[in-house]
């Protein structure tokens, strides 16, 4: 069972002091993959960064933006480019002259374009200032950002550690509300759980989640987080025992007791686990994409 955190007090808008170096504003877009909205995080105090600035939204910013009024931003910090993080990047940087730093957009998004909508959408615009793919950091008056290289949920995704308080900024690689959308091809499970376990193995105190609460006790959560994809995986290995299927088949099957206008999203996170399965030598397909066969290997 994952320990779920879903307690959040806050008012769109508003600044919030959740920490002594962290401050957080909740942009007005609640929704299945958002919670109750994108948090926007503001780092520091005099020079800040600011963490997914979010959607593009004029309120937002001036939210954003009426929460430092004497202060200076002096970097722009983008977890990963889907429609909630990174779109607001580009009027930040306009209003305060800020680099943006981030990983771009790489890996065959332009494929996903016929499947089911899983995710608030690809800011296919995004294109930071400094590249961070492999890692590096931000430094300010009493701040310090590492970028950690967490590939699964997104190819380019980045989480951002905060070494004066041993805490992470996760994005949408670990969320305390929900589990993670994992859509091949720009998602991938492999990656995904090696990105788990890189975030776990830190001893973080603190994880701070795009949307939603923080995760006050990560190591526990991670690893139930964990063994809940690794359930799911087990279940597929064990649906197959039974012979050959494909993924239409197998997910009325394993999903008997979920509403059917959940099974397209079920669809591609099978379809992330049987990849990763391919990959491994446990399973071996016969036609390629979502309409192959899998057998046991
Ligand atoms: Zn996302």
């Amino acid at each position: 069972m994952i320990p779920y955190v879903k307690e959040i007090k806050f008012e769109y808008g508003a600044c919030d002091q959740v920490s002594p170096r962290i401050r957080r504003v909740i942009a007005d877009n609640p929704g299945p993959f958002t919670y109750t909205g994108t948090g926007t995080y503001i780092v520091g105090q005099g020079e800040v960064a600011v963490i997914d600035p979010g959607p593009d939204d004029p309120a937002h910013l001036q939210a954003i933006l009426a929460a430092i009024p004497n202060e200076r931003v002096s970097a722009i910090v983008i977890t990963h480019h889907h429609a909630d993080h990174s779109p607001l990047a580009g009027p930040l940087k306009a209003a305060t002259g800020a680099p943006v730093y981030g990983c771009p957009v790489t890996r065959h998004v332009a494929e996903e374009a016929g499947a089911p909508r899983m995710e608030a959408g690809h800011d296919l615009a995004f294109q930071p200032d400094v590249n961070l793919c492999a890692g590096g950091t931000i430094a300010g008056p009493g701040w310090t950002l590492e970028a950690i290289p967490t590939p699964g949920h997104t190819s380019n995704h980045l989480c951002y550690a905060l070494a004066q308080e041993n805490a992470c900024f996760t994005g949408d690689h670990i969320m305390g509300w929900s589990t993670t959308v994992i859509t091949p091809p720009d998602g991938d499970m492999t990656d995904y759980l090696a990105s788990l376990e890189a975030i776990r193995a830190r001893g973080f105190a603190t994880l701070w989640p795009t949307h939603g609460p923080p995760i006050r006790e990560p190591d526990a959560f991670i690893r139930a987080y964990a063994e809940h994809r690794q359930e799911r995986i087990d279940q597929i290995l064990g649906a197959l025992e039974s012979g050959p299927a494909k993924i239409s088949e197998l997910v009325p099957r394993l999903y008997a007791d979920v509403d059917s206008k959940l099974w397209p999203a079920a669809s591609r996170s099978m379809l992330a686990a049987m990849i990763h399965l391919v990959r491994k030598g446990q399973l071996t397909a016969q036609g390629a994409g979502p309409d192959a066969t899998f057998r046991l290997a």
